[in-house]
């Protein structure tokens, strides 16, 4: 492994994603997880801000890894067993119907971690579960399905950077972005510019790019 692991990760597939994510994310050769919901899961949310299921297939088939993140994006600490299932049984299904491998990652909608939901995950054979809690992550050493993860936006001042600088060694910093620009939840929009600029930041420190699922292969 390269002196600096690097997990980029982008949540609730919006539609740049795989307009404007995607290449550039080739054009460096780095993997990412991309974690979806249902297209439409979010209140008065236009479609056409999202992508649909064929996108999320042509992020498959470009080698870009798609995470489960459920269907709704609720809040699962308040979910029972059966829907927590349902929730995610969702995902697993539309990704088998579309093609798409079966998720093997997991990240809990909204950051938090969901300690009512591990145990299923383990049964359904996920590898890990993301939350959001701006810290390095030990392959070996931390929980797995308490995996801390930085959000990284707009309003996040040096948090990328500083996440990049934390990685060192066995410490992994894993990232979490949101649209590239994100119209309809603008407190985690990422101005696209700035995004070519992190990319360009990543490579010039010669990190090793990867996605989630690379982190247990
Ligand atoms: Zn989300």
């Amino acid at each position: 492994m390269s002196s600096k692991t690097i997990v980029l990760t982008f949540d609730d597939a919006v539609v740049n994603h795989l307009s404007f994510v995607a290449p550039l994310l080739k054009k460096h050769r780095f993997g990412a997880t991309f974690f979806v919901n249902e297209p439409g899961c979010f209140k008065n949310s236009d479609l056409k801000n999202y992508m649909d299921w064929p996108a999320m297939k042509k992020l498959s088939d470009l080698g870009f890894e798609i995470g489960n993140h459920t269907r709704n994006h609720p809040n699962c600490s308040k979910l029972g067993k059966e829907e927590f299932e349902a929730e995610l049984g969702w995902i697993e299904d539309r990704c088998r119907e579309f093609g798409i491998p079966a998720p093997v990652t997991f990240a809990y909608p909204g950051g938090p971690v969901a300690e009512n939901v591990i145990d299923t995950l383990k049964e359904r054979g996920y590898l890990c579960a993301r939350s959001v809690a701006n810290e390095t992550f030990r392959p070996g050493r931390d929980d797995p399905f308490r995996m801390s993860a930085a959000a990284v936006q707009d309003n996040s001042g040096g948090l990328f950077e500083e996440m990049v600088r934390r990685a060192c060694g066995e410490d992994v910093a894993v990232l979490v972005f949101h649209g590239v620009p994100d119209p309809e939840h603008p407190w985690v929009n990422t101005d696209p510019k700035r995004f070519e600029a992190c990319l360009n930041f990543l490579a010039e420190q010669h990190c090793l790019v990867v996605s989630l699922r690379d982190l247990f292969a």
